[in-house]
């Protein structure tokens, strides 16, 4: 038998008879039936047969000599390669203990000698057909098997990479969220993140009534002149040093954390009273003494520092926060390079400074501004020469309010240019009036006071060239107040605008000569009129009769200047008979008038009162 010549489309049938004419017979009628048919004598042959190629289908006899039908059989069902393959047994042995056994040793039928020729066939038939669903279902087993394998394979890689990609996402993610939570420029806690951390330790006092914080608001003093006169570059690597240098004080015993531009945030947690948070200011100052030292310069920097003691009363992180500033702020106000303790009155204080500067914005459009007029008196002739112009606001609540309060308000919110150009704008109408009463001295002066601020107004000039154009009025009886700090500064902007002023014939005074820290070097680099000392002057002048303080220095600097000297705040006979013996030029003061209604000023002038 070789199996070179087998026809693989055929199936294969291997006869098992030791009868030569059983195995003629069958192999004829199956050969005939297309199928390939080997034959074996005994069960060696039927060995070698299987060894060579494997059947498809066994039809094996029971009885024959040495190996026998139901043993050949065992054989079979042992041998792994053949164990699958049907058998049919076909004997003469017609008895039912024989055909149990044949079944019960791994047959699938039975036929019996004499055979009918169709019967086997259909049996042949039979059992091939079981065979090859037998085999189809075993190989879609096993494709479906490689399937499950294929796809569990694809969806574990598929997870892995999955996987890979959520951890690569949550890296980003927190590091994008530490991005949003810290300081760019100095890697601290940035102001999200610290109302976070006093929102916990907020939530902490309402747990616990023994668990007490505190909060520190540190600002840089002048941080603005190191960025304006250094850069913003050294600027921000003196930030980087004092957030290194804060880090060492703070990060044993709290949290650090940069709320913007120079200002700072400290949570200190878990205290038991407020010495502790004071102990830690009073450390920063300290450490504060120490001068910075940046790549290219030494840079000194102080601090004032606001605290407030947290408690479980404040509903919000952020009102802490806000105390803190307040205090911050007081600490400020009162000289800076300090520590102040919030205290809930200066809240009361910040809120109604907030008030008065939105009412200040509503006097604006609703014209509650008046001008009172104080006469100034020449000392030569003992007659009013002129008025200076003095705002008040009435207030529709609070009544009339003193421009001390609200100036500096207006000055700070930048509404002083609009009420300063309006002053001005009355004071000329008025002046107006005056000039052409027949009855009142053509030579009679307006004083103004012009605020710093309005220096950096950029149209300062324009906006007096047209109240003087509308309101027809000379400007030489126009004097203009300002203060030492419009000179300090000794910018070429400001002495451009007072030249401008100069040449239009107006006259500029120094107001409250003495008080600020101008130089007399200076006063010689501006073109001033006059020096108006201030009244703090005068009045020491009386308390000290020998030596009179500084006013005769004052008088005669005016004068070697070619100033005139004018005395403000004169109250008694004698200041004024001493300002007389000085050879001072003009005085002003309640012992002539106090400021008044412009209604007023008419009967004054028209009585021509003498001193
Ligand atoms: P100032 O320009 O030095 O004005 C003189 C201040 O001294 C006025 O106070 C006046 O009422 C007060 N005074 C006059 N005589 C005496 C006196 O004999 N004794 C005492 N103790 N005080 C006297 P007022 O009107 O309250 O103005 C205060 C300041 O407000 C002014 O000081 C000025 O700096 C500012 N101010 C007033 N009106 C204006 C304005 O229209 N524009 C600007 N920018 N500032 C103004
Ligand atoms: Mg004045
Ligand atoms: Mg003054």
């Amino acid at each position: 038998m070789n199996y070179e010549r087998l026809d693989l489309d055929k199936k294969d049938i291997l006869l098992i008879d030791d009868m030569a004419d059983n195995l003629r017979v069958l192999s004829s009628l199956l050969t005939k039936e297309g199928y390939n048919v080997r034959k074996a004598l005994n069960w060696q042959m039927a060995l070698t047969a299987c060894q060579t190629v494997l059947p498809d289908l066994i039809l094996l006899d029971i009885m024959m000599p040495e190996v026998d039908g139901y043993e050949a059989c065992q054989y079979l069902k042992a041998w792994e390669l053949t164990a699958d393959i049907p058998v049919i047994f076909i004997s003469a042995l017609d008895d039912t203990f024989d055909k149990v056994k044949a079944f019960k040793v791994g047959g699938v039928d039975y036929i019996t000698k004499p055979f009918e020729l169709a019967e086997v066939l259909v049996r042949v038939q039979n059992q091939l057909r079981l065979r090859s669903a037998q085999l189809q279902i075993l190989q879609l087993n096993t494709e479906l098997e490689q399937r499950v394998k294929q796809r569990t394979s694809e969806l574990e890689k598929a997870l892995e990479k999955l996987q890979g990609e959520i951890t690569y996402r949550q890296q980003l993610q927190n590091k994008l969220l530490d991005i949003a939570l810290h300081d760019s420029l100095t890697g601290l806690p940035n102001r999200v993140l610290f109302i976070r951390r006093l929102e916990k330790a907020l939530h902490g006092a309402k747990q616990n009534d023994n668990y007490r914080f505190a909060l520190l608001y540190l600002d840089c003093d002048r941080f603005k002149v190191v960025n304006d006169s250094l850069g913003h570059l050294v600027g921000d690597e003196l930030l980087i040093a004092l957030a290194h240098r804060l880090k060492t004080i703070v990060s044993p015993v709290g949290t650090l954390a940069r709320l913007g531009g120079d200002e700072f945030g400290i949570l200190l947690e878990h205290l038991t009273d407020i010495d502790t948070a004071v102990q830690v200011a009073e450390n920063i100052q300290q450490q504060l003494l120490l001068a910075f030292q940046l790549s290219r310069y030494e840079v000194f920097l102080s601090a004032s520092i606001g605290i407030a003691w947290g408690n479980k009363d404040y509903e919000r992180p952020e009102y802490l926060l806000r105390d803190a500033d307040t205090a911050m702020y007081r600490a400020k106000a009162l000289g800076r390079v300090r520590y102040h303790i919030f205290a809930p009155a200066m809240y009361q204080e910040a809120i109604q400074l907030l008030e008065l500067e939105s009412d200040l914005r509503r006097a604006i459009n609703r014209q509650e501004f008046i001008v009172y007029y104080q006469p100034i008196i020449s000392l030569a002739t003992g007659r009013i020469s002129g008025f200076e112009a003095l705002v008040r606001w009435q207030h529709p609540r609070r009544g009339l309010i003193s421009p001390i309060e609200f100036i500096p308000v207006a000055e700070e919110t930048g509404l002083i240019s609009s009420i300063n150009l309006w002053v001005l704008q009355s004071a000329c109408q008025q002046l107006q009036i005056w000039q052409n009463h027949p009855a009142i001295s053509k030579t009679i002066t307006m004083s103004v006071n012009l605020s710093a601020r309005l220096f950096s107004h950029p149209h300062l000039i324009e906006q007096i060239d047209a109240i003087i154009h509308e309101k027809q009025v000379n400007p030489a009886n126009l004097e203009l107040e300002i203060t030492e700090s419009v000179i300090m500064e000794n910018s070429q902007e400001v002495k451009t605008i007072l030249q401008q002023l100069q040449e239009r014939n107006i006259k500029l005074i120094m107001d409250d000569f003495g008080t600020g820290y101008s130089s007399l070097s200076y006063l010689h680099r501006f073109p001033l009129n006059g020096l108006k000392i201030d009244k703090s002057f005068v009045k020491r002048m009386q308390e000290n009769h020998e030596d009179m303080g500084l006013v005769p220095a004052m008088i005669s600097i005016a004068e070697s200047m070619g100033m005139r000297a004018i005395a403000e705040g004169v109250e008694t006979p004698e200041q004024l008979a001493q300002l007389r013996n000085l050879n001072c030029d003009f005085a002003q003061g309640y012992l002539f008038s106090r400021p008044i209604k412009q209604e007023l000023v008419f009967n004054l002038l028209t009585t021509e009162p003498q001193w």
